[in-house]
């Protein structure tokens, strides 16, 4: 186990004359033994900050520090980490035991021992019937269970995976994540798990790092992300299905009463009480909500909005109800005990604890 601690860390590079800032001025600390997801769009710079903490990469500028010392300067094999890389090849020639041994037996660990840790590592991670076997007779699945394990049979302080359930398909992927869970549990490393999957992020870290062109956008518990989240990206990328995240300009009916008109669009509904002091009249605004934090109610009032079901789908144990405001198309879950057509008019309300409210002009929540 060991602490890991990044400051102003950055990284450019030179790509046909132009310069990329793929990483950019990153701060983080991931404590002992816990478990964290770098989470992001493709090419928002998450592989790289993982192959800089390996030393696999050259680091620009900034500091990275690994159980108290700094790696900066240090070879990927003398600073405690253990990797499992999408493209981090086995040894085709070697067997998967002797793949798991390689670097125990590098560090001249007796035989004795090498066949105990791999005989217990095989069996965490469900492949003792593999162990005879050549890579190449793998599948693309299992081959990233050996890859794991060849990670942590060296007990390393930092685990670092990069989308390591990315060749598994839906249902095994579920499994192995579950799998990944518990592995962690158990071996105590620090581990980081870079991924595009929000799902996957949510499910397995303690804390996820939300990363969107080389900036680290939030970094917290997967409730404090989804609760609270600090800006409109993070809002839109956490949650499935999505927020439904439309603009909105504020203003005073007749009767006084602070509204928000949907663009695009003639519905009006009142201002949840939390934001009437900190909305102007005539501003546009960000507004956010989860498709389950919208309810179907039975008439119509000031908070409510009253309008037609666009598209409804039954999934089974929930259905979702889609209905185009202006230029965008609401979504709500529900029950599985509700049914509508095209047309049916529908009341909806808003759950005033669950709204979000961003400024359009930097995407920033307003609090
Ligand atoms: P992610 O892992 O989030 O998908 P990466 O860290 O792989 O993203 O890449 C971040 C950015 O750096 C991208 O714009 C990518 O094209 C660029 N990049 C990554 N590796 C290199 C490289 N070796 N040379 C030039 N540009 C690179």
């Amino acid at each position: 186990m060991a602490e890991l601690v990044i400051r102003d860390l950055n990284k450019t590079y030179m790509k046909q004359k132009e310069r990329i800032h793929a990483v950019k001025s990153l701060n983080l600390t991931a404590r002992d033994g816990e478990f964290i997801a770098f989470l992001g769009p493709s090419g928002c710079g998450k592989s790289t900050t993982l192959r800089m903490i390996a030393g696999l990469e050259d680091i620009t500028s900034g500091e990275i520090e690994i159980g108290g010392t700094v790696v900066n300067r240090l070879h990927p094999s003398k600073r405690n980490v253990g990797l499992a890389f999408e493209n981090y090849a086995l040894y085709p020639p070697l067997t998967v035991y002797d793949n798991i041994a390689f670097n125990l037996r590098a560090k001249k660990t007796p035989e004795e021992e090498i066949k105990r840790e791999v005989g217990k590592i095989a069996e965490l991670l469900h492949i003792t019937s593999l162990l005879d076997m050549k890579p190449a007779a793998l599948s693309g699945g299992q081959k990233q269970r050996v890859n794991i394990a060849r990670a942590i049979v060296r007990k390393p302080g930092i685990l670092l995976l990069d989308e390591p359930l990315s060749h598994l398909d839906g249902k095994m992927r579920q499994s192995m994540r579950t799998e990944l869970k518990r592995l962690h549990t158990e071996i105590k490393s620090t581990s980081i798990i870079v991924t595009h999957d929000q799902s996957e992020a949510m499910a397995l870290a303690d804390r996820i790092a939300i990363i969107n062109e080389g900036v680290l956008q939030q970094f917290g518990t997967p409730l404090e992300v989804y609760n609270h989240p600090v800006n409109e990206f993070v809002a839109g990328f956490i949650g499935e299905p999505p927020m439904n995240l439309f603009t909105v300009h504020a203003f005073t009916a007749k009767t006084g009463k602070k509204m928000f008109r949907i663009e695009d669009s003639l519905l009006e509904f009142e201002v949840p009480a939390a934001y009437r002091e900190k909305v102007r009249d005539s501003q546009p605004y960000r507004f956010g909500i989860r498709p389950a934090d919208i309810h179907i109610v039975g008439g119509s009032d000031p908070h409510t909005i009253s309008t037609k079901v666009t598209i409804f789908e039954s999934l089974g144990e929930e259905c979702r109800v889609h209905i185009r405001v202006g230029e965008t198309l609401l979504s709500l879950v529900t029950g599985e005990d509700v049914h509508y057509r095209t047309g049916d008019p529908i009341h909806l309300l808003f759950r005033e604890d669950r709204i979000h409210l961003f400024d359009p002009s930097n995407g920033n929540r307003i609090q």
